[in-house]
Parts: structure tokens; C-alpha cells; sequence
């Protein structure tokens, strides 16, 4: 029941995964920055030939269950291929399972129409094109009921009008799933409805596409999107009017796992370039690895990655067993707050030890902590997670009504005293 290691056949995939990952896409993240850019004559060269690999090795898209053509590997397994796949940029493409396309998916098959799913289920499993999720406005995306962009019926279609900020790669969507107001004066969770908005419907505008700090100027996928009178037919709103939540949620339980684990992949690999360091870089006589207070943050981090990914595959494990995110969700809350800290942390220390050069571009350790901060705005700020799971753990607390907490120690003395009848025994007290 308990154990720690892959089954051997398992195993042998994880095997051949890490080899494929360190040989042939280690190289490719250098040359490709943009792996959502379909058009890149290099990334056309260079990706499907790889992916094919994949696919031949049967572990193309293996998050997806077996009702959409997956293997229904379970989120175990998921975590432990993407620990490896997490080494990279461009892993997530090559292994058909990279956000938001893996959650979108999912929603379209949940919710959508059998003409939308005809039209763009299995070219987004296949990578033939890619989505959008455009949720998050510019005036503030940690509170939903601050959104204004308005769908509202016109007939036989629904009129869109609104901004969306941070709708990542919307320049290379063939559609996007767009959230959007519905029921204004509903309460805060019933507000909001999600719809499926084909790229080439007119009245959408890339206002301009964001650069991320220390990526390569004019390459931002960050799209601020303005949509006018956006016009779409009825059926593609997805799942109920003002169930929009409901739609959202569907995307990010498993995928807060997999994020959380290629996160581990990405700390890892930082702690294995740190420990190269100290083993061969020399000062006053003798290898950095010697120094105690290198050897401090050289086990800081492995510590600090393997708690951390304990707790991820505990919480897969959960997802596996109970097939119930609602009885997860605490867990998943957990996950996604401490994922950033933990590749900050690591990757901090990696750049630290490799002195000056560490803090130039001649090295990722700078890009990978402006990631960790990503990571802890993405999705939901690291503080809205903790607040979720404060809540969560406060619940059922039960109020003690006394002066003094439960646990006083004078007062369990005397009720231990009075339990074990010590009082009245003479001698003992
Ligand atoms: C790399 C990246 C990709 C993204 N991709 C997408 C995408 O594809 N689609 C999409 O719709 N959105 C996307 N987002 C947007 C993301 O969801 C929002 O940035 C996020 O929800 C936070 O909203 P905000 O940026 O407006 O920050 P704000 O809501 O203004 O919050 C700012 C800060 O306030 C603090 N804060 C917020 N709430 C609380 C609280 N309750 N208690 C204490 N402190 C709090 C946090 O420190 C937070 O970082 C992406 C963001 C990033 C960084």
C-alpha cells in the first residue's frame, strides 16, 4: 500500500523520459523561446519530430483520462513525469500536455458542444493549434467580482464587450474561453459565465502582447485583449449561465499537480548545477563544496525540495484515491502556496554560489526566480491560497469555552490527578 518507488515498468518510462528530456530537449529550450508560436518555421522543424517520439512511446498527452484517448495514468504518475519534463521550457509541448491547452481541453470535452469539440478538441490534444484562457481584467485579478466584461443576449448570439489582461499566448489561439459577466446582480460566485470565442470573430483586438521581465524583448505571449461587440453564437456558452466557476475549476486540480511537480523538476535541476559548482570551483585552496556555509544551503535546498515533494505526491496520491477535488482542495491550496518559495529558495542559492557569473544571462538562475514569482501571481496569488487553506483548517475547529486553553498543563495536571485518583491515594502525590 505505502511505498516509494515506481512500479518497474513504470519506472523504465521514467527512465526513458529523463534521457529523452536531458538529450534532446535541454538543447531545443535554447532554441526555441515560444514553443506556443505554431508559425516559428524552427519550432515547426524542430518540435513535431520530437513529439512524434512521444507519441510513438505511447506518453503523448497523458493527463487526459481514458475517455479522451489517454492511458488514465492517475495524478501519481502524472507528478513523477513531470518532475522530469519540468527540467525544461519546451517539455510541456513535446509531451502534448502544456497549460492552459491540457485545461481547456478538458473543459471543451466537459462542457462543449459536440460542433465545438468537432472543431477543436482533437486538434488541441494534437497540438495542431492552441487556446487561451482570458479570465483575469486589468483593474484586478485576485477579486472576481471586480470584473466587468459583460456577455449579454442579442438575439440569437451573445454580444461580448470588455478588456482581459495577461490572456497568455491570445496572439496564437485558434479560441479562447473567455469568462464574462452574465448576471451582474447575482451573488459573487454566480456572476460569471465561460464561453468559447473563435480567434477570428471580429471585434477582438490584441491590444498590445506583454513582455515578461528577462525574456527577449518584442517576444511577450502576455496579451492584453480587448473585445467590442464580439459576437458568438448561443451555444457556446459552456455549462450553465453564471456557472462560469464551475468551468474554471475544472481546469486547475490536476493541473496545480503536474505545475507544482515540473516546478520540483526545475528546483532540481538548479540544485544540481549548485552542487557542480561547489564540487569544482576553488577558493583559498580548496573546493566551495568544503565551506560550511555552502554546505548549509546545499542541504537547505534538498530538504527543502524533498519535503516539498512529499507533499505533492501525497496530495496525487489523494486526488487517486478519492477522485473528489472538493476533498483535495485544501491539499491543492497547499501545493500552490509553497511551490513558488521552493524554487526561489533553490535557485536563489544556485545563483548565489556561481558568484558574478550567476546573476548574468550566461546562466537561467535570474530567469528562474522571476519564474518562482510568476508562479506565485499565476493562478491565484500564493496569499489567496493560504487564506483558502487557513479557512479550510479553521472550520471545524471546536471553540473552547474556558478560561484556559485545552492543553493548560495545571489544569490537565489536576484532571489527570483526579483520573488517575492520585488525591486520594496516600504517598503517591
Ligand atoms: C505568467 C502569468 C501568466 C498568466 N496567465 C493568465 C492567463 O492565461 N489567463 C488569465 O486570465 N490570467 C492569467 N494570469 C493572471 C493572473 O491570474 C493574475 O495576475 C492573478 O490572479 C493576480 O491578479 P493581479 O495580477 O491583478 O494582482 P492583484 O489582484 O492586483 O493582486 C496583487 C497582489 O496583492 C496580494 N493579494 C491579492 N489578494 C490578496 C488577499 N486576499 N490577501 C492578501 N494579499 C492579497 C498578492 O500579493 C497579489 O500578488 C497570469 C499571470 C502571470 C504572472
Amino acid at each position: 500500500m505505502w511505498g516509494f518507488e515506481a512500479e518497474p515498468e513504470f519506472q523504465r518510462e521514467l527512465d526513458w523520459i529523463d534521457q529523452f528530456v536531458r538529450t534532446e530537449i535541454e538543447p531545443l529550450d535554447l532554441l526555441i523561446e515560444n514553443p506556443f508560436d505554431l508559425n516559428d518555421p524552427l519550432r515547426r522543424r524542430l518540435i513535431p519530430p520530437l513529439q512524434q517520439e512521444v507519441r510513438e512511446r505511447k506518453l503523448w498527452a497523458c493527463h487526459l483520462g481514458s475517455h479522451l484517448g489517454g492511458p488514465g495514468f492517475g495524478q501519481l504518475k502524472l507528478a513523477l513525469m513531470n518532475e522530469i519534463i519540468g527540467r525544461t521550457h519546451c517539455g510541456p509541448t513535446v509531451f502534448g500536455s502544456q497549460a492552459p491547452d491540457s485545461g481547456n481541453a478538458e473543459i471543451l470535452a466537459h462542457y462543449g458542444t459536440a460542433d465545438l469539440k468537432d472543431r477543436y478538441l482533437g486538434p488541441l490534444i494534437e497540438n495542431e493549434i492552441v487556446s487561451c484562457f482570458s479570465m483575469t481584467e486589468p483593474q484586478g485579478g485576485s477579486d472576481p467580482t471586480t470584473f466587468t466584461t459583460s456577455a449579454e443576449l442579442d438575439g440569437d448570439s451573445w454580444v461580448i464587450n470588455g478588456e482581459k489582461w495577461f490572456s497568455s499566448h491570445a496572439s496564437f489561439a485558434s479560441f479562447l474561453i473567455v469568462m464574462a459577466v452574465t448576471d451582474a446582480d447575482a451573488p459573487p460566485h454566480g456572476r460569471l459565465s465561460a464561453f468559447v470565442v473563435p480567434a477570428d470573430t471580429p471585434g477582438i483586438e490584441i491590444v498590445r502582447d506583454i513582455d515578461l521581465y528577462g525574456h527577449s524583448p518584442g517576444q511577450g505571449t502576455q496579451s492584453y485583449v480587448r473585445y467590442t461587440n464580439a459576437r458568438i453564437p448561443l451555444d457556446h456558452l459552456l455549462g450553465e449561465r453564471g456557472g462560469g466557476f464551475a468551468v474554471a475549476q475544472t481546469r486547475l486540480g490536476g493541473g496545480r499537480i503536474h505545475h507544482a511537480m515540473r516546478t520540483a523538476g526545475l528546483a532540481g535541476r538548479a540544485l544540481e548545477m549548485m552542487c557542480e559548482r561547489a564540487a569544482s570551483r576553488s577558493i583559498q585552496g580548496e573546493p566551495l563544496a568544503r565551506k560550511q556555509l555552502v554546505q548549509e544551503m546545499i542541504a537547505d535546498s534538498w530538504i527543502e525540495l524533498e519535503q516539498f515533494k512529499l507533499l505533492v505526491l501525497r496530495t496525487a496520491w489523494r486526488i487517486d484515491q478519492y477522485n473528489d477535488y472538493r476533498r483535495v482542495r485544501h491539499d491543492i491550496a497547499a501545493v500552490k502556496a509553497a511551490t513558488p518559495g521552493v524554487l526561489n529558495r533553490i535557485a536563489s542559492r544556485a545563483l548565489q554560489v556561481h558568484g558574478s557569473l550567476g546573476v548574468t544571462s550566461e546562466m537561467p538562475f535570474g530567469r528562474w526566480v522571476m519564474e518562482s514569482f510568476h508562479m506565485a501571481i499565476a493562478d491565484g496569488a500564493t496569499e489567496v491560497h493560504k487564506l483558502n487553506l487557513a479557512k479550510g483548517l479553521l472550520r471545524d475547529v471546536p471553540v473552547h469555552d474556558a478560561l484556559f486553553p485545552s492543553q493548560h498543563i495545571p489544569t490537565q495536571l489536576q484532571a489527570a490527578r483526579e483520573r488517575f485518583e492520585l488525591d486520594k491515594a496516600s504517598g503517591d502525590s
